[in-house]
């Protein structure tokens, strides 16, 4: 999977928990990044924050998704949105712009790990 998240300590934590979980994770700390490593591999899963320097999260979704759209016969990635909001209105924006699920930070394991199960099979 793919972590795209720029605060260092919250890379560690998560990394951590999903290594914990028996995930393999790529770490990206921009959005730039992220959306390029989204779509040059085929992760089973993408977690964005949102607020990270030059493109943010939401941007970088909004490309994914267009650039999904125009590829032929194109996978959908799942995308999690990471955020410190819980505003409604940030949460609708988020899903306009393709997100699958909101979590905000900060986030815990357990969280974490009922979303996952819903990507990912934790047993394999
Ligand atoms: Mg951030």
């Amino acid at each position: 999977m793919l972590v795209a998240e720029d605060d260092p300590a919250n890379l560690v934590m998560m990394r951590a928990m999903f290594e914990r979980l028996g995930c393999r994770v790529d770490t990206v700390t921009n959005g730039e990044d992220a959306a390029r490593a989204a779509l040059a591999s085929r992760y089973t899963l993408v977690c964005m924050d949102v607020t990270m320097p030059g493109m943010a999260g939401d941007e970088a979704v909004r490309l994914i998704r267009c650039k999904e759209r125009q590829a032929l016969g194109g996978v959908v990635t799942p995308i999690i949105a990471l955020s410190g909001h819980a505003h409604a209105e940030a949460r609708e924006a988020l899903f306009a712009a393709g997100v699958d699920d909101y979590i905000t930070k900060p986030v815990r394991r357990e969280t974490l790990e009922e979303l996952l199960r819903r990507y990912i099979d934790l047993s394999a």
